[in-house]
């Protein structure tokens, strides 16, 4: 029985093989990512901002969040990126298993191992889940439920309405775009509790913030964002490659104001 196992797992890793998340490159059956991907993945290090969970050099905190923190493995660039390019539009839905112990990682490092009651994701509109056929972020959200034993609110928050992609319009414009598309349709599901919040990315933060206005707004008592990758100021990062954080940046190409919030 055990020998017809294993040749059943050599014919099916001939079929299919096991592939990096990141770059898609075929790799050993029990690998999780390929080395080269994992020396150069874009993670996010110390000192970083309390409030957005960027390098404090890269933070974009202008304005103050509805959410209580965000915190993210990755910047949203290289092989991350890619990795999420497979996963959200390209069917790549194993990825989600990977990218949420990258997440959960940082969770329990920032956050602490109890620290969430539920667990809600950012939603599509039905009419968005049929067309892509899944809402990545709740993929990400049932994987860290698992690994972090934290329960999923399925449906916590409703997508009211459908708005331009968030990818399609300006930076300014994200904020009115986002405005009253989300609601929570059981409150009481959600009051009294402390939110971890999931998304695939996390950009001007305008989303989570709407998501988590509407939360706190039904009672929550907090919501801190979880997001697989979050962006950096490109114009900061194309020139200096890979120094992510504050330590290795150099001094005049900083951020303008590096905040940190308690
Ligand atoms: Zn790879
Ligand atoms: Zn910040």
């Amino acid at each position: 029985m055990i020998h017809w196992n294993r040749i059943k797992r050599v014919a099916l890793d001939f079929i299919f093989p096991n592939r990096c998340p990141y770059c898609g490159k075929i790799i050993g059956s029990k690998e999780k990512v390929c080395a080269p991907c994992l020396e150069i993945l874009p993670r996010i290090e110390k000192p970083t901002c309390k409030v957005c969970g960027r390098g404090v050099a890269f933070c974009r905190c202008h304005r103050s969040y509805a959410f209580d923190r965000c915190v993210a493995p990755f910047y949203y660039e290289g092989n991350a990126r890619n990795g999420l390019i497979l996963f959200k539009f390209r069917g790549w839905l194993k990825n989600a298993v990977v990218f949420a112990e990258e997440m959960a990682q940082v969770v329990r490092r920032e956050y602490g191992n109890s620290s969430s009651d539920v667990i809600v994701y950012v939603p599509m509109t039905k009419h968005a889940v049929r067309k892509r056929g899944y809402n990545q972020s709740k993929l990400l959200a049932e994987e860290l439920s698992k690994q972090l034993e934290i329960p999923i609110l399925t449906d916590g928050l409703i997508k009211c309405k459908e708005l331009n992609p968030q990818h399609m319009v300006g930076m300014r414009e994200r904020w009115s775009n986002v405005m009253g598309a989300f609601c929570v349709e059981n409150e009481e599901l959600i009051c009294g509790k402390r939110v971890l919040l999931v998304d695939d990315v996390m950009t001007t933060g305008a989303t989570l913030d709407q998501c988590a206005r509407m939360l706190k707004q039904a009672g929550a008592r907090s919501v801190r964002c979880a997001v697989f990758a979050s962006t950096s100021p490109q114009r900061l990062v194309k020139p200096i490659k890979v120094a992510y954080n504050i330590a290795d940046a150099p001094v005049k190409r900083t951020a303008p104001v590096a905040q940190q919030r308690g």
